[in-house]
């Protein structure tokens, strides 16, 4: 099998590091552009520099089309906007997508789902590391058993993380959601602040701490009368989540045009 060509979307941030590593080190991925945001300082340099290897020849480019051009998939750990915008040119090119990118909003989601209809293969999951995948099948089994017992998802990240709370702390929720056969969207409380009166039974609570380096802490809380139940995952190196992106696009590279998730990658 010729190696699967590579694009890294988000090239100069501290997942696109990881990524360009991940894509580096694996025998069946190439390299074959680094695509960043016009007026990134980072423009014009070295992608492999960037990442801590040696100089690899490519250089980071903010012209998209070109970066597409002759490319078999597209690694994307951006912003919002940006995910949108590159599902339009991966559906016209009926590439492989994956999508990292967290704080969609429900639009946002609605675009990439119709970009995936129209011709991309896209994976899109706000945690591709195996060890957050199969928590969420563990949290979604306890949630069933324990129906009664009150379920808070705290997450915490380090200080230059934008957006609360994490994809990662919405997949479990989601997860709990599905194994009491719920809507997240109808369960789930986001703020507690001032006199907010008893907590409802069967919602889903989520706390957000920030700071420091923190790489991905997330625990999900189920309290029943006198005992809890603590399910608990720490990431330490973003390594774990670029090795699943690619584990994720040689996957789809199989697979027809459509919306996957890292569950369906993995088997769960
Ligand atoms: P970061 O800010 O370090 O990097 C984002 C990069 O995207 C920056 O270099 C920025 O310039 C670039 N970018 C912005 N607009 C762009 C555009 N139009 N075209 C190309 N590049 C553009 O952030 P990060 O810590 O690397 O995280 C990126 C995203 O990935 C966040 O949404 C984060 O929550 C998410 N994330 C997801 C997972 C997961 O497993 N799903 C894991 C870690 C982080």
């Amino acid at each position: 099998m010729s190696q699967l060509k590579v694009v890294v979307a988000g090239a100069a941030g501290r997942m696109g590091a990881a990524n360009i590593r991940a894509i580096t080190e694996h025998p069946d991925t190439v390299l074959h552009a680094a695509l960043d945001r016009d007026g990134s300082e980072a423009i014009g340099q070295d992608a492999g520099t960037l990442a801590g290897l040696p100089a690899c020849g490519i250089s980071i480019t903010s012209d998209a089309e070109k970066a597409l051009a002759e490319a078999d998939a597209v690694i994307d750990f951006t912003t919002p906007g940006a995910s949108v915008m590159l599902s339009k040119l991966t559906s016209g090119r009926k590439l492989v997508h994956v999508i990292g990118t967290t704080g969609c909003s429900i639009d946002d989601d609605a675009e990439i789902a119709a970009a995936a209809e129209a011709g991309a293969r896209i994976v899109k999951s706000g945690n591709f590391s195996l060890g957050v995948n199969m928590l969420a099948a563990l949290v979604r089994q306890a949630a069933a058993a324990l129906e009664d017992y009150d379920i808070e998802v705290l997450e915490m990240h380090h200080s230059r993380k934008v957006d609360a709370p994490s994809g990662t702390a919405l997949l479990l929720g989601k997860a709990a959601a599905a194994g009491r056969d719920v809507d997240l969207e109808e369960r789930s409380v986001r703020v507690r602040d001032g006199h907010v009166g008893p907590r409802e039974a069967g919602s889903i609570g989520f706390a957000t701490l920030r700071g420091g380096t923190v790489v991905g802490e997330h625990s999900v809380i189920l309290a029943g009368p006198h005992e809890r139940i603590e399910l608990t995952h720490r990431a330490e190196d973003r390594g774990i989540f670029a090795n699943g992106a690619v584990k994720a696009a040689l996957w789809a590279a199989g697979k027809d045009n459509g919306l996957y998730s890292m569950a369906d990658v993995l088997g769960l």
